[in-house]
């Protein structure tokens, strides 16, 4: 059913019209049987325009947008599926100044569009609990650099940011990362995240931060001492995974976006995990699996507000 595409060039040529779009989305959104968005009605009319539907239960017309990220949208569909593309094929994500070139679009277009996608792939993460082996840490994003730890400093950003935000990030080996732009460094804030997240008697990989002292009861916790350079104690107490997961965080924020508010650092973050977590994805497969969650629209007041 679904078509193939391994380029921006395949996909233009797989949806050359908004007509193919509309069939596409409606493909993927119905594929376990047709729903009104409205009422949940499982008995849809089809109109003769192919653009429209009607509940046969609550009698409400409708499109295949409604109630989907492409809500109220005045942009082609096409180009949100270019937009997609984009997104999710660009190993470090792409800038609103960008995609705004390359759509012909307005900055302010752009920015609501990606920041719908980042809507999108965000309501399909964090389900599963993380397990086995689970390196867990933090990072600064932001603030003044020296008054930072020294694994903790961002290259390049010295003396940059007068405010600072904490990320908690836990990745299990070889797998799924869950991360969070945490409002404060509290003890139970962290701890909390982190027992929401990672399953009871999992190997748990930090640092000696105050705030993971006391996870030792519920996980299997062992430390890397990096005040004093001491990175990899053995062969499994390390948290390089983590370590590689903040210089990615960092790459983005930084390098392609320059730098982002702490209200949207949350965005930003979510599209970082969603990214790393499809790392071994083929380009179609990544493409579908936005597709897949387009459900749940995000208004721009509620996105500025
Ligand atoms: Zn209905």
């Amino acid at each position: 059913m679904l078509t193939h595409f391994d380029s921006l060039f395949d996909l233009l040529a797989a949806f050359p019209d908004e007509q193919s779009c509309i069939d596409h989305v409606r493909a993927i959104r119905w594929q376990d049987g047709e729903f009104c968005p409205h009422c949940g009605g499982t008995r849809v009319y089809h109109f003769s325009d192919r653009k429209t539907f009607k509940c046969a239960d609550c009698r409400e017309r409708f499109s295949i947008k409604v109630g989907t990220i492409f809500h109220d949208t005045k942009l082609p569909l096409r180009k949100w599926f270019m937009a997609l593309w984009m997104i999710t094929n660009h190993p470090k994500g792409i800038a609103s100044t960008t995609l705004a070139k390359d759509l012909k679009v307005t900055q302010k277009t752009a920015w609501h569009v990606l920041h719908r996608i980042r809507h999108a792939a965000r309501t399909s993460s964090f389900n599963a609990s993380l397990k086995g082996t689970v390196e867990g840490d933090t990072t600064f994003i932001g603030g003044k650099e020296r008054n930072k730890h020294a694994h903790k400093r961002t290259p390049g950003s010295q003396g940059g940011f007068a405010t600072k935000a904490v990320v908690l990030g836990m990745v299990e080996r070889e797998g799924e990362l869950r991360a969070f732009h945490v409002r404060d460094t509290r003890v139970k804030t962290v701890q909390d995240i982190v027992r929401n997240n990672v399953a009871k008697g999992s190997a748990l990989m930090t640092d000696e931060d105050r705030v993971f002292r006391g996870l030792g009861a519920d996980y299997f916790h062992h430390t890397v001492n990096h005040s004093e350079g001491e990175y990899v104690r053995n062969y499994t107490v390390h948290a390089n995974t983590m370590e590689s997961v903040w210089a990615l965080l960092k790459r983005q924020i930084i390098g392609v976006h320059h730098w982002v508010s702490s209200k949207h650092l949350h965005r930003y973050v979510d599209e970082m995990t969603w990214r790393f977590n499809r790392r071994d994805m083929k380009v179609t497969a990544r493409m579908n699996d936005v597709f897949s969650c387009i459900e749940g629209r995000l208004p721009y007041k509620a996105l500025i507000a």
